[in-house]
């Protein structure tokens, strides 16, 4: 069984705990685009966890983690994260831990070129995580990057890192007057972190491959949504990367393999993170209630993130490119406080209404047309059946199922791994 689990919007919909909830069905769990700009939020028996760069199944002690050629790794931030989760008693070795050789390293020359970017920019910035996200994908895609494989061949390092600094240097040097990037420095960075990696390092591909022939299930793990897709998504306000179900077999290693299901995250409602057209936003009062009632707080970046009402043209969008067989929604406890819960059910555009998301300078003269929807008024995290749930919270799940045009087999009521109802269920 090969499943992808995807965001249907903006990212930040609550993959990571459905990661960790769907994990103990799986043998396997593999991140396969992205790097460390993701926060995956992990609540469960263990305590409070924050993933940015390891697989969310990295909390179960039965899982295998793997970390796909489609990932760019910042090794000192791993490092960190592993530290911390060894701290915390979780045990992390070669045996559940597999990194890509065909990974890209993300270097703080990257982080450092997406400060100065955006700083250039000012008020025009992009709203980038500043993690070098962008600037390392723009290497690999111009072939200037350092892959994980590359630290197994020290021999050839220096030289194939002093000829990619010498171009970067035109850049952060000539182009940002930014102080000279040193190849000497950059190779210490690279083997003080480098080293104790070098065990996890293996063609993950070779790995895959024979676990499938030995039927294992493999689950795919996205980080960010649909909207955020480099080719699919807001352009320019994206991500880097290919945030897609249909990339997950390639992210991860085994391009040539199909999935059999793919299941997308969305919210009961809408949050976004940095810049770009965001339709269903709240403002003024109603956004700050939204947010503290979903402590709507970027996990990687603690940014206050902009919110709204769940978005219909975008979801049927983000259901449509992500392929979505069947729906996890999430944080509907966080609706509980509304008296009548707005939708927004279409994008007024030019004067017609569309249920059609658009694309380019379209996407910006769109205006959210609401529908309210009766609330429920009351707390609804400890249900755990759908019976348990009012019929109000269950005519909201039924609406947003017919409008989206896809099952919603999951929803989420809490933060903590058991607090789901499967709607399927009886
Ligand atoms: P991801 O990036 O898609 O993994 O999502 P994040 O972890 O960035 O954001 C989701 C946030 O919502 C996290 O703080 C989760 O702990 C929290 N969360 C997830 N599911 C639920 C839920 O059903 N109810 C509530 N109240 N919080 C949830
Ligand atoms: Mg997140």
């Amino acid at each position: 069984m090969l499943t992808a689990i995807v965001g249907i919007n903006w990212g930040d919909e609550g993959k990571g705990r459905m990661v960790d909830m769907l994990a103990s069905q799986y043998d396997i769990i593999v991140r396969y685009q992205g790097g460390n700009n993701a926060g995956h939020t992990v609540v469960n028996d263990k305590g409070k966890f924050i993933l940015n760069l390891l697989p969310s199944g990295i909390l179960h002690h039965s899982t295998v983690n793997v970390m796909g050629p489609g990932m760019v790794i910042d090794i000192e931030h791993l490092c960190n994260e592993i530290k911390s989760l060894v701290e915390k008693g979780i045990k992390i070795t070669p045996h559940n831990l597999k990194i890509s050789h065909r990974a890209t390293i993300c270097f703080p020359y990257h982080v450092r070129q997406d400060i100065l970017e955006e700083e250039r920019l000012g008020s025009r910035k992009y709203g980038s995580t500043r993690r070098g996200i962008a600037p390392v994908y723009a290497d690999k895609y111009i072939k200037k990057g350092i892959r994980m494989g590359d630290l197994l061949f020290p021999h050839t390092l220096r030289e194939k890192l002093e000829n990619i600094i010498e171009w970067k240097n035109l850049l952060l040097y000539n182009g940002y007057h930014d102080k000279i990037i040193d190849t000497d420095e950059m190779l210490k960075w690279l083997w003080l972190y480098g080293e104790s990696l070098l065990p996890y390092i293996c063609d993950v591909s070779e790995y895959l491959e024979n676990a499938i022939e030995e039927n294992k299930n493999i689950l795919f793990e996205a980080q960010l949504g649909a909207l955020r897709d480099i080719d699919y998504g807001i352009y320019p306000y994206t991500s880097s990367s290919t945030t897609l179900a249909s990339f997950a077999t390639t992210g991860a290693g085994i391009p040539g393999m199909k999935l059999d299901k793919v299941i997308g995250i969305m919210k009961a409602y809408s949050s976004c993170v940095g810049e770009g057209p965001f339709i269903a936003e709240f403002f003024g009062e109603e956004s700050v209630r939204l947010r503290e009632a979903g402590g709507e707080y970027g996990a990687a970046t603690g940014r206050p993130r902009r919110v709204g009402a769940f978005d219909i043209p975008a979801s049927r969008y983000g259901i449509k490119v992500q392929g979505a067989d069947e729906i996890a929604l999430t944080k509907l406890d966080v609706l509980s406080y509304m008296e009548k819960i707005p939708v927004c059910v279409a994008y007024e555009i030019d004067g017609k209404n569309t249920k059609r998301f658009p694309t380019g300078d379209r996407l910006l003269k769109a205006k959210p047309v609401f529908d309210l929807i009766d609330g429920w008024k009351c707390d609804i995290s400890s249900c755990r059946k759908k019976q348990d749930l009012p019929a109000e919270a269950i005519a909201y799940i039924r609406f947003i199922e017919e409008m989206t045009e896809c099952k919603i087999r999951y929803v989420s009521v809490g933060a903590e791994r058991d607090a789901y109802i499967d709607m399927d269920m009886v």
